[in-house]
Order: structure tokens, then sequence, then C-alpha cells
């Protein structure tokens, strides 16, 4: 039953080659061009325009994706807690998560979504809420699932759409290969009407300030090579509320990846708890709303005990082909553990090799 319900609503979705990259596909204006070009009314075809037109600029694309559920995290607080695995054309791309936090003066969104659709959907359960507008967008870092929603933000008018500089300088340069991932999956789509909108990014190094009215404020923070080169941290005073970007993960193991820096990953956690403190609410990059120490737990000191075994095997005497012995059972129970505790395994020994002291 539910699974029917998901084939519909991407068979509302599956758009013919011309629609791709034009933004949506809407069965009236679909109806409209298609009995135009049976007709040859080039007036049809020119009216089947100016609705596209008209709906792009209010934001419209299609079917809303049944995404998962919104959960209130604390007042005017609320997170959709993407799929603890990988993007597939099952969870649309969607597995990490989206976030808002509601203002006086309007709506800030954390994470841009990984396409257009999954931003649209998201935004129409955040309209159930609220009647506030989104005025801020902040994007966690340089990947797909963090930028390619951003063209949908920017039509329905958001333009501040805040990245840190290495993010955006990433993001740039493998703009058209996250895309072509999407294809790939079989997600034409949701990924045909993407456009890079970095250019239009309002770019920070170390931080910055968004003055959200009311007295309020949210707080941009850079600290340092982690997980991906630039992961941005938002934190709200007024609520002691953080997004920890891909800083933090709860529950689902963490994807150590070969541009991975988990050397400076752990310190980048360390400045990020010693400017946020223990007493906040946490909604890490990965997995559902969660406490510092919780996040602490699955990130930190993940990555403080497998250095730890390197350690213990370089002093043995061993090189990166022992790393995959590192006794990592207690983690087992962790979405996507057999996925990644190898890869894990070895790019943290590698990291440490890097890091020793020169003798
Ligand atoms: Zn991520």
């Amino acid at each position: 039953m539910k699974l029917r319900f998901v084939m519909t609503a991407l068979a509302g979705l599956i758009m013919t080659g011309e629609a791709l990259g034009q933004g949506y596909s809407d069965p009236y204006v679909d109806g409209m061009k298609a009995y135009a070009q049976e007709s040859g009314q080039a007036s049809v075809a020119q009216y089947a325009d100016e609705v596209q037109k008209v709906e792009r600029a209010n934001g419209y694309i299609g079917s809303v994706l049944p995404l998962p559920p919104l959960q209130k995290v604390a007042d005017g607080v609320y997170t959709i807690t993407g799929a603890m695995m990988w993007a597939t054309k099952e969870n649309f791309g969607l597995n990490n998560n989206i976030s808002f936090v509601i203002f006086p003066d309007g709506v800030f969104v954390f994470n841009a979504g990984p396409n257009p659709v999954v931003a649209y959907s998201a935004h129409q359960m955040i309209k159930k809420v609220t009647s506030k507008p989104v005025k801020w967008v902040a994007i966690e870092n340089n990947q797909g699932h963090a930028n390619l929603g951003a063209s949908y933000w920017w039509d329905v008018g958001v333009r501040n759409i805040y990245s840190q500089a290495y993010a955006t300088e990433d993001f740039n340069k493998t703009y058209a290969r996250l895309v072509e991932r999407g294809f790939e999956r079989g997600d034409a789509a949701l990924y045909g009407m993407t456009r890079n909108m970095a250019s239009n990014y309002t770019t920070f190094k170390e931080q910055a300030t968004i003055d959200v009215g009311g007295g309020e404020k949210v707080e941009l923070r850079y600290f340092g090579e982690a997980h991906t080169r630039g992961s941005t941290v938002a934190y709200i005073p007024s609520k002691k509320l953080l997004f920890t970007g891909d800083l933090g993960y709860a529950d689902r193991m963490i994807a150590v990846f070969p541009y991975t820096n988990t050397h400076d990953w752990m310190a980048a956690f360390e400045k990020m708890h010693a400017w946020a403190g223990d007493e906040v609410t946490v909604i890490p990059g990965h997995g559902g709303p969660s406490s510092m120490a919780k996040v602490k737990e699955d990130t930190y000191d993940y990555l403080v005990y497998m250095r730890d075994e390197a350690l213990k095997l370089i002093a043995e005497g061993k090189g990166v082909e022992a790393a995959t012995e590192i006794d990592q059972s207690q983690f087992e129970w962790r979405p996507v553990y057999a996925q990644t505790h190898e890869g894990n395994a070895r790019k943290i020994f590698n990291d440490v090799l890097r890091h020793l002291p020169k003798k």
C-alpha cells in the first residue's frame, strides 16, 4: 500500500526529456503542450509556457514527495530526519536532515536539501506549521545533499543562502558530477531541474551572524576541516540549539571518505564543543535530534578510539593492511556499519600515520 503510494508519487514526477531542466512537470501544462503540438496552435504553446513561468515563480514543482514526518524539537524548531544510509532512488536522495526555526521575521532553514523536489516538499511541510516566509537558508557543506536543493529556495525568493567558502569552492568543482550521480540512480525527475546557485551564495570564511529579527540571531561558524573541507555549524543562542552539520552524527556510523580529514575532525569537534558547551539541543548532520553527549560519543569518541587503536598497531610495527584488525564490534549495531567500518579503519589509520610526530 505504502509502496504503491510512493510509486504513484514518483510516476507523477516523471518528466519528458523536454521538461527536464525547465523546472517541473505539471500534467496541466503537459496536456496543453501536447494539444498545442497536435493542433499546431502556437498560441496554446505560448500560453502553456506562460503558465509554467508563473508556476515556477511561485515555487510550484509538482507532486509532493512523501518525506519522513516533521518532528518538533522545541518551540518553533522542527526537523525532518533523512534516511540513515546513502542516497537512493527510494529515499529521494534525502539521507541527511532538513531543519527549520521559526523567528518573528521569518524562517531559517538549515540545509538546502538534496534536490529541488525534496526542497519543495519540505517547504510544503514548513507551510503547514507557519505562514512566515523562508528568508534564510544555510548550507551545511559542499555535498550534493546539502546544495542541490538551493535552486528551489532561490526560485521562491530566498536571497540569503549562506555557505562556507571551501564548501562553495568544492561544490562548484563537483556540481556536474553530483547531478550526474542523481541521474545514474534513476532520479532524473528529481535532479533534472537543479541549477548551480553557488554564484548567489553569501559566502563566509570563519563566521557569519544572521540577524533574524526580534533581537534574535543565528551564528554560523567554521571550525576547520572534518568530514569535508568546509563544514558549517549553526547556533541559535535564544534556543540553545546547535546544528553540527557533518561535524556530528547520532547513531549512524560516520562515513569517512578519501577527502575526509579525520585528524582535523577531532580538533574541529573539540572547538565546537568548547564553544557550544554541553547544555545544548543538537540536531546533527545525520541522525535524529540529540544531545552533545550523544553526538560526542557517536562521532568524536569513535574517532578517538580508532586513532588510539591505530597508534597501538603502528607501535607494533604494523602497516595499513592491519587497520581492519581493529575491533569495532561495539559499533556493529549502527546503521551502515557494514558499508563503512573497514574503509573508515583504513583511512583513519593513514591519517594517523600522516600526523605522526617527526622523529
Ligand atoms: Zn552528509
